[in-house]
C-alpha cells in the first residue's frame, strides 16, 4: 500500500527522483538528502508502514539484511571508521518522515555533524530495575 502524500512513497515509486544505492521488489536504499555524514543513506520497504515498530517481520528483516549491508559496503568502500544504524519511532523519538526508513550513517572521526548522547537518568536511584524489567516482560 502506497499513501498519496508520503514522500518516501513518492521515491519508492519514482515520482521523486532519489540517488539510488540498492534496489530489489521490496527494498529501496538511497541517499538521505542531508548528508549528516559523507555517504549517509536510508533504507526503506517499497510499502508503506508508519515506522519500525508497524512494520511486518517478514518486511523488517528485509530492511534490516540491506541495512547491513549498506553499512558494510560504506566501511569498505568510502573508508568509513564506524556506522551508526537507527531508526527513529514516532516524533517525540525524532521521526519527521512518517514513513519506515533506516538511517546507515557512516563514520569518519567521532565528532562530526552527528551525535547520539545516552545521559545518564539523574532520578536513578528513584526507578526500580526489577519492577520495569517485569512491566515490559508482560508485553512479550
Ligand atoms: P527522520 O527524522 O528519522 O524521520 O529522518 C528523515 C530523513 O529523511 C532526514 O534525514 C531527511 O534528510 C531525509 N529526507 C527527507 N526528504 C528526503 C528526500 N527527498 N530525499 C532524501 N532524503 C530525504
Ligand atoms: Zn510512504
Amino acid at each position: 500500500m502506497h499513501k498519496d502524500d508520503c514522500i518516501f512513497c513518492k521515491i519508492a515509486k519514482g515520482v521523486i527522483s532519489s540517488h539510488k544505492i540498492y534496489e530489489d521488489d521490496d527494498v529501496l536504499a538511497f541517499l538521505d538528502i542531508s548528508q549528516t555524514t559523507k555517504g549517509h543513506a536510508l533504507v526503506i520497504p517499497k510499502e508503506h508502514y508508519d515506522n519500525f515498530l508497524s512494520t511486518p517481520q517478514e518486511v523488517m528483516h528485509k530492511v534490516m539484511d540491506v541495512a547491513q549491508h549498506i553499512g558494510q559496503a560504506q566501511m569498505y568502500c568510502l573508508g568509513a571508521k564506524g556506522v551508526n544504524i537507527l531508526t527513529n519511532v514516532n516524533k517525540e523519538a525524532g521521526q519527521s518522515v512518517f514513513h519506515f526508513h533506516v538511517h546507515v550513517i557512516p563514520r569518519y572521526i567521532s565528532k562530526e555533524g552527528f551525535r547520539i548522547e545516552m545521559k545518564g537518568n539523574p532520578n536513578l536511584d528513584e526507578l526500580s530495575l526489577p519492577a520495569l524489567a517485569e512491566e515490559i516482560k508482560k508485553g512479550l
